[in-house]
Formats: C-alpha cells, structure tokens, sequence
C-alpha cells in the first residue's frame, strides 16, 4: 500500500480543500463569455480602480459573517495574491527619501518567503532586517506580523519595542479552520488571500484592508506599476467563491465551509498529536483553548503547518526525515530556527497526509 517513494509535505499546497469544492463546488461554476474582461478598468469611481465591485461586496460580506476583520472605513486593495499585496505594502510604507532602505523584520520562526521576496530585488526602499526578537537598530523599520503565524501556528502581537515601527499584518490564517476568532481584526494594513481562507490559492487573488488612504493610494500605484491591475477573470471567481462560503454560513440545514475545514484540521491534529503521545520521538506545539466568536464554542488552535520538532538524538530533523522516512520537508533554517525543527503542511491531500502519518508512526527506520 505504502511504496518506498519520497512523500512531499513541505509546501502550504491547500488541496485539502480539494474533497469539500468537488463535492459543493458546483454552485460556483460559472461562465465567462468573450466580450468581458476587455476593459483593464473595474471601477473608475473607486480609489482601487481595478476591484471588481463583487469581490469588493463579498470580501465585506465574508469578513462580517466570520467576524474576523474590520472593513469599516476601510481601503480594499486587491492584489495578485498576498504576496504581491507584501511587496505593494513595502513600496508603500518605505520612505522614499535618501535615508537608504528600511529594515523589514519579523519574530523568528518566519514565514521563509519574507526574507526572499524582501531582498530578491536588491531594492533601494527596503531590506530584510532579520529576527525582530533581536532588532535593536535606531529609527524606523517594518513589522511584519504573521497571526496566526507560519510556520509555528501561534498568535502573535508586534515584539519591537518602539514608536519607529510601521507595522503590517499578515491574516492569511485568521480564519476559524484554524483558530479561534476572538475579536474583529482592526490593524492599520491586513493581508487576506483566498488560498489559504477558501483554498483557492492557483486564482491568485489576495486583498489587503488598508486605513490609511495614502497607504492605500500608494499599494495601488505599486499594482499598477507591477502589473497594471489584477486578473478581472480570477477576483470575479473568487467573488463568487466568497459568496458561496458566505451562504454556506446561514443554511441552518447543511455543514458550512468552515465546519467541513474545521472537521477536517481537527482530524488531522487529533492524529499527528497521537501519533506524537504514542511514538515519543517528536513533538509539536502545544496551544491554549479560547472562545471562537464564530462557532460558539471553546477550541484550540489548530494551525496549517505543524512545526515539528525531532527528539533530542536527532539533529538535523530535514536530513533525518529525508533519508530515513523519505518524508520532504522544509527545515527551520528558512525560518530563521534551528535544524531540529521542520515545518509539516497541514493542508495537503488525505493520502499524502496518511503516508506521511503512518511513516513517522512507524518504529523501524524502513518506509515500508
Ligand atoms: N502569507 C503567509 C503567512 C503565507 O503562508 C502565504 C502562503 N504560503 C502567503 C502570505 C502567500 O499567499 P498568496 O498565495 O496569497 O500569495
């Protein structure tokens, strides 16, 4: 059943969802015709004039029903995934002075695309700073703060003590798949995408709430530069994706997305917890229970990565794992940790979950 081939579980790929949008997905199919999509224009009276007024509508709405952010007076800024939204925050935030780049930092364990897309282009604006937990340079810098975080799953609050910070919030977890929503989200620039909230992450739509108009105003003119706005065909699914998971939400009579996403996180962390209680070789976080405002009740956290830690013997957990489980992972050294922990993804497909479950529940060092 199980062959001897590498199983690769190092990517935050969200096909878990997979099962859910081939089973109800068939409410959010919907037809393009040729003529549409001509224009590079969306909405000519808003400030983001390439937001398609419907993903804008339901963006509101999903925020609303879940209850996890503040879109109140509130600038939207669609982005071709959060990722570009990151870069469009950086543009906007730096100064544009000749006080030289601004250092971008982050609480280690960090999200190891920060670094990377941070520094890829060498740019005069901005540079990645490092580990905020030891940031103790003068002046002004960008926080990034990841809540819930990848690739530990904790909630986080900002570390670097000072008035000089600009801060920048990434959501893309703060969804009740995952953690419990204890209050409405209400910081100065939140990034949302649809990959990791609806698992859409191939339509490429990320959208960032942004209080300042300014702010605003310049993250548009970055996505303007980079790629003269944003996919009209993908934000249109996307809107169509959010209104459906925001239906789902009041049927009284069927499960909701988030109850089949939740169900479905929950399986998997009851598993890898046991299998952590039974085998002793590994560990993973331990995370406190809180009132989800959203479902009513008292759960814990259970994140979209694992962050797990070999047993003391072993250490380089990335090599052990490769070489005698042949289980892909992605070492702490990317996130700025040490080389006994791994991230594992949570969100991967059932059977790529259940090898990789059986192969470290398994005692020989075989991978049958
Ligand atoms: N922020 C975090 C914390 C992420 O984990 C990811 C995806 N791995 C992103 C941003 C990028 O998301 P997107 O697909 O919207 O570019």
């Amino acid at each position: 059943m199980y062959a001897n081939f590498d199983v690769v579980i190092r990517s935050g790929d969200p096909t878990v969802y997979e099962t859910y949008w081939q089973e109800n997905g068939e409410v959010t199919t919907m037809v393009i015709p040729g003529w549409q999509s001509l224009s590079y224009f969306s909405d000519e009276n808003n400030l983001c004039w390439f937001l398609e007024p419907e993903l804008g509508k339901e963006i509101v709405r999903v925020h609303k029903v879940v209850g996890n952010a503040v879109t109140q007076d509130r600038y939207i800024v669609v982005g071709t995934g959060s990722t570009q939204l990151y870069q469009a925050a950086l543009y906007a935030l730096s100064p544009h002075d000749e006080s030289g780049p601004i250092n971008v930092v982050s609480t280690a364990p960090y999200y190891s695309s920060y670094p990377l897309i941070t520094d890829y282009l060498k740019s005069g604006l901005y540079r990645w700073g490092g580990d905020a937990k030891t940031y103790k340079e003068d002046g002004p810098y960008i926080e990034l703060v990841t809540s819930p975080n990848n690739p530990d799953g904790f909630l986080r609050e900002s570390v670097v003590n000072s008035s000089k910070g600009i801060l920048i919030h990434d959501l893309a977890y703060y969804w009740p798949q995952y953690t419990p929503i204890t209050s409405a989200a209400d910081h100065d620039v939140m990034l949302f995408t649809a990959s990791k909230s609806t698992g859409h992450a191939g339509m490429r739509i990320g959208w960032a709430l942004v209080k300042d108009r300014e702010t605003a105003r310049k993250m548009i003119e970055y996505i303007e530069l980079n790629t003269i706005g944003v996919s009209k065909d993908s934000q249109l699914r996307v809107a169509k994706v959010l209104k459906v998971v925001s239906d789902s939400c009041g049927n009284e009579t069927a499960k909701s997305f988030f109850d089949h996403s939740y169900d479905a996180m929950y399986e998997r962390w009851k598993l890898l917890k046991q299998a952590a209680k039974d085998t002793k070789r590994f560990s993973v976080p331990d995370f406190a229970s809180q009132r989800c405002n959203f479902f009513g009740r008292v759960f814990e956290q259970q994140p979209a990565f694992a962050w797990f830690k070999c047993g003391e013997e072993i250490v380089d957990c990335e090599k052990f794992l490769r070489e005698e489980k042949k289980i892909l992972t992605k070492s702490g050294k990317h996130f700025g940790d040490e080389l006994s922990y791994v991230r594992i993804s949570m969100l991967d497909r059932d059977t790529n979950f259940n090898i990789f479950l059986h192969r470290i529940s398994s005692s020989s060092n075989s991978t049958l």
